[in-house]
């Protein structure tokens, strides 16, 4: 038990004003676990600059020249928050044992991270970080939040209601998440395909300690909208039931201009182009969704995420692969 080694990966763009606040705060909860024999003394605290224009990354060298827990890296560009949470994940799952990802502004609850580490030595590989209440969200935040996690489900995607990306993964669930090739990353959709034994630990979501949230509505809806649309193609399904429905509907619609036409009720040349309205209409809509489906068959394809991932073995196996 003492040998687990934990790095906690925390994204950080433009966050001069937040960090001098919140690494003590990290560094603190590193060393108690420590000192409580959770975790071993190997572990770390990585920050991941993701393309910072402020003092962003000179805190983080600071920080990193005055204690040996502390390390960064670096990304060559601004890539957005999730791409950050995957190059500090990736960087650290061949030097650790365990990792939690936390945002760096001091709104999650580090002290959740004790239960989190419990549930690991329990045999969780997954342990996902769930918002107690969303008091501190404006009525909007709230509304929209739920209103899509809701939306997801529906589409048929498996999301933890409440998580965002504060949680545990174990570096063999990590291992095993590297081999979803995917550029467009919604995390807390993807975790879950990966299976394992996982659970969640609750905690109270705070107030941003200092700086501005770089979540602004136009990131939040691009989110929102690679999220559904990486982990479901339900939307393509939509097109095919409606074209189906309108194909059908075309067809009575034919009937009724024919019927129409011969009961002598309508102008002549009125019935020839209602049909082909009707028609072109219907075979469009639904040749439409055939398409897409073949679409939808391709795009999970081209993400050539894994087919299976084996969690356990009755024989010992060398851990090569
Ligand atoms: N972040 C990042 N790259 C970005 C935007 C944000 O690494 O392009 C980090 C940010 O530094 C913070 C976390 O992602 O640690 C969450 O961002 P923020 O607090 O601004 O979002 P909010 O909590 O308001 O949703
Ligand atoms: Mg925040």
């Amino acid at each position: 038990m003492e040998r687990t080694v934990l790095y906690i990966i925390i994204p950080c763009y433009n966050e001069e004003e937040v960090l001098p606040l919140t690494s003590p705060i990290f560094l603190g909860k590193l060393r108690q676990l420590i000192d409580e024999g959770k975790i071993s003394g190997d572990s770390r605290v990585m920050f991941v600059d993701d393309g910072s224009r402020d003092g962003t990354w000179q805190i983080i060298r600071s920080l990193a020249a005055q204690d040996e827990h502390f390390i960064g890296i670096q990304q060559s560009r601004n890539r957005g928050h999730q791409n950050a949470v995957l190059a500090g994940l990736m960087e650290a799952v061949d030097r650790c044992d365990v990792t939690i990802s936390i945002d760096c502004d001091g709104q999650d609850d580090v002290n959740a991270m004790d239960a989190m580490i419990d549930a690991y030595h329990d045999g969780c590989e997954i342990v996902y970080g769930v918002r107690a209440s969303r008091e501190t969200d404006t009525f909007f935040k709230r509304f929209t939040a739920e209103s899509y996690y809701r939306l997801l489900r529906f589409m048929g995607a498996d999301v933890v209601f409440n998580h965002a990306d504060y949680r545990l993964m174990s570096s063999r669930a990590l291992r095993e998440f590297a081999k979803f090739k995917e550029v467009n990353l919604f995390l807390r959709g993807m975790v879950p395909l990966v299976g394992f034994k996982s659970t969640c630990v609750s905690y109270d979501r705070r107030e941003r300690q200092a700086g501005q949230s770089h979540y602004p509505l136009k990131k939040m809806l691009k989110l929102a909208f690679d999220g559904i649309t990486s982990l479901s193609v339900k939307p393509i399904r939509m097109i095919t039931v409606t074209g189906l429905i309108i194909f059908f509907l075309s067809l009575i619609g034919i009937v009724w201009s024919v019927i129409t036409a011969l009961c002598g009720r309508a102008v002549p040349g009125w019935a020839s182009t209602a049909c082909i309205v009707f028609l072109m209409g219907g075979l469009q809509a639904l040749f439409m969704g055939v398409i897409g489906e073949y679409i939808g068959k391709i795009y999970l394809e081209a993400k050539g995420r894994p087919r299976y991932i084996i969690s356990d073995r009755t024989e010992d196996r060398p851990p090569e692969e």
